[in-house]
């Protein structure tokens, strides 16, 4: 591969259009090769039929692509299918089909690995490699809407920013691909079928809200307790709980989009009456529900699952105290596919 070839989906279609008028041809065909790349999703300039040849060769010699591409899928018994996806620098990520009743969702990742260093999470264990680029994210939609197509007979309906990595700490791209992904020269999907999860790095949040996007937003919580959020995702002592609520109060008023905070129980670690009351309270101070996440075990850290007895306290209290509350269980666990479990592990 000619290494001063600049990557075509890094341009605009501004950029698309002046690129043209400089090689003596009109502007609209800017427009034209913006809609394959991104509308069609195209990996090849030869499948960009309205071009003439002449034109699609000055696109080759001049530019690359650089799709992703599914190096091998796994199935669970489930339906949950996990791709393990290979970047073109060799790179690989994991992104997850997730088959219900009604829709199917797609748990894409954002980043090669995480910086961050949640002590629970299979993910924290790679370093983080590298940021995804926005195409690289989209070309992981296009994938799973192809599977659900396939598999299912009908299109992927749901996206969920859950997959390896930080969303908010590979804040252009990804943004950039939201935008590719719901704009109707893009994907055109629904930003209300998105959900972005963060870690909570409250700054990011607020950069977050005032786009207005139209998006869903979940933040990993776990607990409600500074000093025992510190301990089990340690990165989170610079960011302080009153600073994450600050950011969450300023994204509802903002947005008017309920907050979802993703909340695993541990046996020892949140399983007490304080934790429960803290989390109460933290509720309470911006409008939100909770989903209750099983948890996946890792490896063998200290982390188990609390009883069904704390989770049912846990639910009680939430409920007395006109919280929504939903207890998630986990999909594609035979697989590592589910949530904390994506580290690249499986080799063909
Ligand atoms: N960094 C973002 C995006 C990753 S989402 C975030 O933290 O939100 C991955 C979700 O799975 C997060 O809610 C995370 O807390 C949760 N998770 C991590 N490890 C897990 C495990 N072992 N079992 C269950 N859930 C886990």
């Amino acid at each position: 591969m000619n290494p001063t070839k600049k990557d075509i989906r890094k341009l605009s279609q501004q950029d698309l259009e002046v690129y043209f008028q400089s090689i003596g041809e009109k502007a609209f065909r800017g427009k034209q090769v913006y809609e394959w790349l991104w509308k069609k999703n195209a990996h090849d300039f030869n499948d960009m039929t309205n071009l003439s040849k002449n034109l699609r060769e000055n696109l080759d010699a001049a530019f690359r692509i650089q799709p992703v591409e599914v190096d091998f899928l796994q199935k669970s018994n489930d339906g949950t299918i996990k791709n393990a996806v290979k970047l073109h620098d060799g790179n690989v990520v994991e992104s997850v089909l997730i088959p219900t009743e009604t829709r199917t969702t797609a748990c894409i990742s954002s980043q090669v690995g995480c910086s961050l260093d949640c002590t629970f999470c299979a993910t924290a264990q790679l370093k983080r490699m590298r940021n995804l680029t926005a195409a690289e994210i989209v070309d992981q939609v296009v994938i799973i809407d192809r599977e659900s197509r396939e598999y299912f007979d009908r299109p992927l309906s749901n996206i969920v920013f859950m997959g390896m990595g930080e969303p908010l700490l590979n804040y252009t791209e990804v943004v950039e691909a939201i935008k590719k992904i719901t704009l109707p020269e893009g994907l055109g999907m629904s930003p209300r079928r998105i959900t972005l999860s963060t870690s909570g790095i409250p700054k990011m949040i607020e950069k977050l809200a005032d786009e207005d996007l139209k998006i869903g937003l979940a933040v990993s919580l776990h607990s409600a307790r500074e000093e025992i959020r510190n301990k089990i995702m340690p990165f989170s002592v610079k960011f302080p709980l009153t600073d994450l609520l600050k950011s969450l109060q300023y994204w509802y008023d903002t947005t008017k989009s309920k907050i979802t905070f993703e909340y695993i129980v541990w046996k020892d670690i949140n399983d007490k009456k304080e934790d429960i009351d803290a989390l109460v309270r933290f509720c309470k101070r911006v409008p939100s529900k909770v989903n209750i996440i099983e948890y996946n075990t890792i490896d063998d850290g200290p982390y188990q699952q609390a009883s069904p007895q704390v989770l049912n306290a846990y639910i009680d209290a939430l409920e007395k105290n006109g919280i929504i509350v939903n207890v998630r269980r986990s999909r594609g666990k035979d697989i590592d596919a589910a949530c904390g479990q994506l580290a690249n592990k499986t080799t063909k």
